[in-house]
């Protein structure tokens, strides 16, 4: 019998990424996809495996998300994965969820007397730590309490400890520094990043505009990441696990890949918010529309944070040690992936 594993929010890059892990690996997989009627719920993972045989989506209205007993008694998963991690500003939208998921969950789990063999794994989020005196985190959790969204980060956070340290629960906290993918939503730094220079290449766009260059970042790839997921589920024992590289770059070095990856040979000037990236040269065909000494890339204040979580640099030794994973894309690949995809996408749009 192939194993049953839930995802929530598969909708999301994680989620895809996961779905497509657990099929390969011949499990049935579920996922539950929030239905919001105002919002294209329309999902990556849809897309990818519409047609699967083992592949089942439910379209989740809020009152079944507050209660996924039913599912749970319907399905009598093996592994749920819950990827719903309170980001962005809480909002009266978001209040009802922010901060109960694992609660939920965990919750349903026993009610369905699924305690002792559903095996939970709950997405945390890299906001809980902050830069403690410029110290190295190894595998613990620091308080960093500046937002809403990571008030409820850590209530889901200490719930999954709860459960499993009190009713004995196989639960288990993923804490994933930034993970990227050509199927990262603009909305994070690195997307914006590729898509923009790549739209620039091709007439689409003149100017990249950015907030903080000198922000510091750890990027993985998510495809990498979400074998770790699996891999925590697939312990003897459950506990928590940080997953990183190990290594930062700042935002302005992510430019500078990206656009060699274009052919274009950037030259940073000037200071704060006066920074401009100029080209220094170009290096292949692709960037053959562009000049050099054109500014394509500038600082716009409206994109820096008024209040910038400076994330602690992380030694995710436990997870190469305990589970034998390893990230395998490095950053310069990532970003190459990343580029190439935004690449055919812009010239698809040019084309038009
Ligand atoms: P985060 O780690 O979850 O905040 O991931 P983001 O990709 O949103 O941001 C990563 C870093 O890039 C942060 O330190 C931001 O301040 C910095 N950054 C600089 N310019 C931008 C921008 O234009 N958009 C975003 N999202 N972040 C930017």
């Amino acid at each position: 019998m192939s194993k049953v594993a839930l995802i929530t929010n598969i909708s999301g890059q994680d989620g895809s990424y996961l779905a497509e892990l657990l099929l390969k690996k011949g499990y049935t997989v579920h996922g539950i996809i929030p239905h919001n009627p105002v919002l294209n719920n329309k999902s990556v993972s849809d897309d990818l495996h519409a047609g699967h045989p083992e592949f089942h989506i439910h379209h989740f209205d809020h009152t079944e998300i507050s209660n996924p007993g039913r599912l749970l008694a319907l399905i009598r998963p093996d592994e749920i994965y819950n990827l719903d991690i309170t980001s962005g500003t809480v909002t009266h939208a978001t209040l009802p969820g922010a901060g109960i998921s694992a609660l939920r969950m965990l919750e349903a789990i026993r009610s369905q007397g699924l305690e002792h063999t559903t095996r939970y794994y709950h997405a945390s989020s890299s906001a809980l730590y902050g830069l403690v005196n410029g110290m190295s985190i190894n595998d613990m959790v620091t308080l960093n309490v500046p937002s809403a969204n990571r008030v409820a980060q850590i209530s889901d956070f200490w719930t999954a400890v709860n459960y499993r340290e009190t009713f004995g629960m196989f639960a288990c906290n993923g804490i994933l520094f930034n993970h990227e993918s050509p199927r990262r939503s603009e909305s994070f730094v690195t997307r914006k990043i590729t898509r923009g220079l790549a739209n620039i290449t091709q007439g689409l766009e003149k100017c990249l505009y950015l907030g903080n260059l000198n922000a510091l970042r750890d990027w993985g790839h998510a495809r990498d990441y979400v074998k770790m997921q699996w891999l925590m589920l697939q312990q003897e024992k459950p506990e928590d696990f940080v997953i990183a590289t190990g290594i930062q770059f700042t935002v302005r070095q992510f430019v500078t890949f990206a656009a060699l990856e274009l052919g274009i040979k950037l030259r940073f000037v000037g200071k704060g918010i006066e920074e401009k990236g100029v080209i220094a040269a170009i290096i292949s065909p692709v960037a053959a529309a562009l000049k050099v000494g054109d500014v394509i890339v500038e600082v716009d204040p409206r994109y820096i944070r008024p209040a910038e979580v400076s994330k602690a640099s992380v030694n995710p030794s436990k997870a190469r040690r305990q589970l034998g994973w390893a990230p395998e894309t490095s950053l310069q690949d990532l970003v190459i992936e990343m580029v190439q995809a935004d690449l055919a996408f812009a010239k698809k749009a040019a084309r038009l």
